[in-house]
């Protein structure tokens, strides 16, 4: 089970229109750059384990 855990399936990578996700290597999961994403949602809509949780910006 991995529900609300990244198993770096690499879903969220692969679909981001921005290219705003970067792979940090095996182990060390993922950034997301926020100035360069625009919160589209699908990264969030296409990670099986729900393991992005989108947040409004302050
Ligand atoms: S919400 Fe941001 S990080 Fe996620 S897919 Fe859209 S642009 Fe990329
Ligand atoms: S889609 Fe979810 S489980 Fe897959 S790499 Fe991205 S955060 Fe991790």
């Amino acid at each position: 089970m991995s529900c609300g855990n990244c198993f770096e399936c690499d879903n969220c990578y692969g679909v981001c229109p921005r290219n705003a996700i970067t792979e940090l290597g095996p182990g060390k999961g993922f950034a997301i750059d926020l100035d360069y994403g625009k919160g589209c949602g699908l990264c969030t809509v296409e990670c099986p384990s729900g393991a992005i949780d989108m947040v409004p910006e302050e």
